[in-house]
């Protein structure tokens, strides 16, 4: 039978519990069954559609509404969670023979705590009998929404308190390789979109960082509905396409087309026009916070209204500020003004980012308008994170303190008090 974890506190559904534990749920078969005890990724895959922020939005051309819809459907085969966690499975007696038998009742037994996932507990803020106690904060686990598995040490991105990514372009088979094995290997879980999908000779066909079968071109809607078969074949559950100003661009249709498959499209949109162009195709992510110039407020309303932005602003100038970052943060602060959802993520493989939970991309969240809890929100999904000296959620010290994450593994080996 496996014990409740507790900590001495535990961030949960936005706030932070004392007294509080989780509880393994009877949902172990059904990991995904209930997102509602699911806090991480309640928000994750529902592009904010309430109107509450946005009273006067124009109902918007919807070539692509039928994915908007589906988006949280499409998410449920997630690789990283086909392992069921099995918290305590493997309880340890290694040091009951230090234990006199005098006190035995009083010492403390440790656990192996083995791959759990938040979804497999529900919060418990009363609770009695034994359970398996940490120092520090418990909260679900911590996840970097855009990197590229091919151009980073993801052993090492998981040390450094990751416990989840989003690949976003990579070469199909590769990056699903790497998913399968993600636990043997001591990676994060991996969630997958495919190759780029791209106009012919388009980004990023031309860039030397991308190797054969890590982008494919599209010519034709035909051409979208096999690429998305086909990724969706090796796993993926998101589907990533790029419109760079910079060189050819997809049609209207060929985009719209993508979108339409059923799986959430995430739009690489660089340069003027891309960013419309990406909302009005459905997608439902764009990869990076609009960077390149300030976007017109009625068109960050819009997109607040239809779609999540992944934050990736520590790109711009790596702790120094640049033009760039300064336009990204002003227009996150925009899009968020408006209703608009973010998660976290930094392009993990794009120049000399810590391979790690990024403070500095804590920060200019923050700077952007973001809380703690907020920016806890935009970054909790899959897997149990954990840091051993305490959540800080002073905004003065919340990023270094966030910083100190590590993924909550076999690796740990906490106490078991009777309480
Ligand atoms: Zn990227």
């Amino acid at each position: 039978m496996t014990l409740p974890l507790t900590a001495d506190s535990i961030w949960w559904a936005g706030r932070l519990h004392t007294g509080a534990a989780l509880h393994p749920t009877t949902a172990l078969h059904h990991p995904h069954a209930a997102p509602l005890s699911h806090p991480g990724t309640a928000a994750l895959d529902q592009p904010n559609t309430a109107p509450l922020h946005q009273p006067n939005t124009a109902p918007l051309p919807q070539p692509g509404a039928g994915a908007f819809h589906q988006t949280h459907a499409a998410a449920l085969p997630q690789p990283g969670t086909a392992a069921l966690p099995q918290p305590n499975a493997a309880t340890s007696h290694q040091h009951d023979a230090a234990v006199q038998p005098d006190d035995a009742a009083l010492q403390p037994h440790s656990a192996a705590v083995t791959h759990p996932d938040i979804s497999d507990f529900s919060l418990a803020t009363d609770f009695s009998g034994e359970a398996t106690r940490l120092p520090g904060t418990l909260l679900p686990g911590l996840v970097d929404a855009h990197v590229h598995s091919a151009l980073v040490d993801l052993a090492t991105v998981r040390a450094g308190g990751i416990s989840g990514v989003w690949d976003l372009g990579g070469e199909p088979s590769t990056v699903a390789a790497l998913a399968k094995d993600h636990q043997r290997r001591k990676m994060p879980y991996i969630r997958y979109a495919g190759p780029f999908l791209t106009a012919p000779g388009g980004y990023p066909s031309d860039r030397a960082w991308a190797p054969a079968g890590s982008w494919r071109e599209l010519r034709s809607p035909a051409d979208a509905v096999e690429a998305v078969a086909e990724a969706k074949a090796h796993g993926a559950t998101l589907i990533k396409v790029t419109a760079n100003a910079g060189g050819p661009l997809l049609s209207p249709a060929i985009m719209a087309a993508v979108a339409g498959q059923g799986l959430p499209v995430v739009v690489h949109a660089e340069g003027p026009g891309t960013v419309r162009l990406a909302l009005e195709s459905g997608a439902a992510y764009l990869a990076h916070t609009p960077w390149t110039e300030p976007l017109d407020p009625g068109l960050a309303r819009d997109c607040a209204a239809r779609m999540t932005w992944i934050s990736t602003l520590d790109i711009h100038g790596w702790g120094e500020p640049t033009p760039e970052s300064v336009t990204a943060v002003a227009n996150l602060r925009l899009f968020r003004s408006y209703g608009g959802q973010v998660r976290y993520g930094t392009d993990l493989g794009n120049g000399p980012l810590p391979p790690a939970v990024n403070p500095r991309e804590v920060r200019l969240l923050q700077s952007a308008g973001l809380t703690p809890n907020e920016i806890l929100q935009a970054m909790t999904g899959d897997g149990l994170s954990w840091i051993p000296g305490g959540l800080d959620l002073d905004p003065a010290r919340f990023a270094d303190s966030l910083a100190t994450a590590r993924v909550l593994d076999e690796s740990v080996h906490p106490a078991v008090f009777p309480r």
